[in-house]
Order: structure tokens, then C-alpha cells, then sequence
């Protein structure tokens, strides 16, 4: 288990980061807020989801193209 913090209502939970990966979302337990786990510096963090607006037409099916490299 690792301690994240909601970036919102800065409540402290438990989370099971090794059942998520990157692009995953969760809702915080607290308030609810849609989050989306980031890695930073291969760190995971979590972030709110609606801070920005992301893509979301392409949910053709998993996440192949997230992670391409040259
Ligand atoms: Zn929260």
C-alpha cells in the first residue's frame, strides 16, 4: 500500500499502486473527484483528471498507444 494524497481535498488514502498504472483513473474516496494516476520521474501521482482537457474519443480499446518509442 502507498499513501497518496488528493490533489483537491488533500485527504490522505491508501491505494494499491500496484494494481494501477499509468492513464489509470480512480475517484478519491474523500470527495469523490475523478483522479488519473501520472508517473513522474517514475514516481506515481495522482492528478485530477478534469484539470486539462484530454482525448477521450479514442477509447477504441487499451492503451497501445501510450507508450511508443523512437
Ligand atoms: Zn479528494
Amino acid at each position: 500500500m502507498t499513501k497518496f494524497r488528493c490533489p483537491d481535498c488533500k485527504q490522505l488514502f491508501d491505494l494499491e499502486i500496484e494494481e494501477y498504472d499509468e492513464g489509470d483513473f480512480l475517484n478519491c474516496p474523500e470527495c469523490n473527484l475523478e483522479l488519473v494516476i501520472e508517473l513522474k520521474a517514475g514516481k506515481p501521482k495522482l492528478k485530477i483528471a478534469k484539470e486539462k482537457d484530454i482525448d477521450e474519443e479514442d477509447e477504441a480499446g487499451g492503451f497501445d498507444e501510450a507508450f511508443e518509442e523512437e
